[in-house]
């Protein structure tokens, strides 16, 4: 992972109108990631949260969907934070 001083060049680079101090841009990148951990809440109908999950990344095979209704089977999920109608959500045991 590159460093933040690296990160904040690219993201200027990127956002070339953006009048953040290196302060304000670590600040606002806290603050950003923090939402996006509120957001992996137990609540959430997101893939993170089905029983469905298959998390096959050990394997090299990535994040799948295991339900059965499915096609094609065992599908490969685009991330965790996706989701779907068949959205189940997961017992404390099965996690
Ligand atoms: S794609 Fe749907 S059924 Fe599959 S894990 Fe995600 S929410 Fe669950």
């Amino acid at each position: 992972m590159a460093k933040p001083e690296s990160q904040y060049k690219s993201f200027l680079k990127e956002n070339p109108d953006s009048n953040f101090t290196f302060d304000e841009w670590k600040s606002w990148l806290g603050n950003k990631i923090a939402s996006v951990i509120v957001n992996l809440g137990e609540d959430q109908k997101i893939c993170h949260n089905c029983k469905h999950l298959l998390s096959m990344i050990a394997l090299g095979q990535g994040l799948r969907c295991g339900h059965p209704n499915k096609t094609p089977k065992n599908y490969m999920i685009p991330s965790k934070w996706s989701t779907c109608e068949m959205f189940v959500k997961k017992s404390k045991k099965s996690a």
